[in-house]
């Protein structure tokens, strides 16, 4: 199965001229074998558009997505961005409850349900973001506490005709520390979370769910993660902004991938 690696860009970098070097930087030099990979780039909402359209006439096969929408499809919601707005962009993808802005913009289990059930109704494929905290990880109530936000974050959620689900298991204490989840430990949370989607969702299509892996992810552990069948790809902040570093995942992504068609 085709791996997937998203590139959260978050608040980066500081110009759109910047965004357009770091697009060049990491996907015209050496970039190009993207087979048996999924590729997409989550920049900020205000440089979506250029770069869409610059992989566009480069002919390039990678797709976008956004970090964050609104739960309305349109109105007086000042600052707001809709699903439509993106899906009208060309945008495939939408984050959604990622730990920065259940944290630092308060958004509420209930807003993040909204907004999944919004961007699947209109075609976009959302990118659902849960884990736990270094204190509810030590109190061993990791399981429950995922579990919690699946239920809650996919009330009333259903797959449309065509569309798909991807859950990003992103423990809030690995994400920009460094201090990445052993891959043992992720991928029994990535089994976990599959078993629960399978019964709260009543799907058992691997092609329409996919979990990715998401916390402090680079070049030299990335592999560790994607080699199992169960981890379908990872979802990569700090590392996809620097553009040397951000290849070298990629190519090991790729020499994973490709091990894995050889031995079939
Ligand atoms: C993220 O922002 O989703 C993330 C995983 O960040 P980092 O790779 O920097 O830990």
């Amino acid at each position: 199965m085709k791996k997937i690696i998203i590139a959260n860009w978050k608040m980066n970098p500081e110009s759109a001229k910047e965004a357009e070097a770091l697009f060049k930087r990491v996907w015209l030099n050496g970039n190009k074998k993207q087979e048996g990979l999924d590729l997409v780039i989550a920049p900020p909402f205000i440089y979506l558009e250029s770069l869409l359209a610059k992989a566009k006439s480069l002919k390039l096969k990678i797709k976008f997505g956004a970090q964050n929408c609104f739960w309305e499809k349109i109105g007086a919601y000042t600052g707001e961005i809709s699903p439509l707005m993106l899906k009208d962009l060309g945008a495939e993808y939408v984050i959604a409850g990622h730990s920065e802005r259940r944290n630092y913009l308060r958004e509420s289990d209930e807003m993040i349900c909204k907004k999944v059930n919004l961007i699947s109704e209109n075609k976009l494929i959302p990118v659902l973001c849960v884990g736990e905290t270094l204190q509810q990880r030590q109190k061993g109530i990791q399981k429950n506490v995922v579990q919690e936000q699946l239920r809650k974050n996919l009330k009333d959620f259903k797959i449309h005709k065509g569309g798909s689900l991807i859950v990003a298991y992103e423990p809030v204490w690995a994400i920009g520390t460094g201090n990445y989840c052993k891959p043992e430990e992720a991928l029994e949370m990535i089994k976990f979370i599959k078993e629960v989607l399978s019964l709260n969702l009543g799907h058992s299509s691997d092609k329409d769910i996919k979990v990715l892996y998401g916390g402090s992810v680079n070049s030299e552990n990335v592999a560790a993660y994607v080699k199992y069948p169960e981890i379908d790809g990872a979802l990569v902040g700090g590392a996809s902004i620097k553009a040397k570093e951000f290849q070298k995942l990629i190519n090991e992504v790729f020499k994973t991938a490709k091990t894995e068609s050889a031995q079939k």
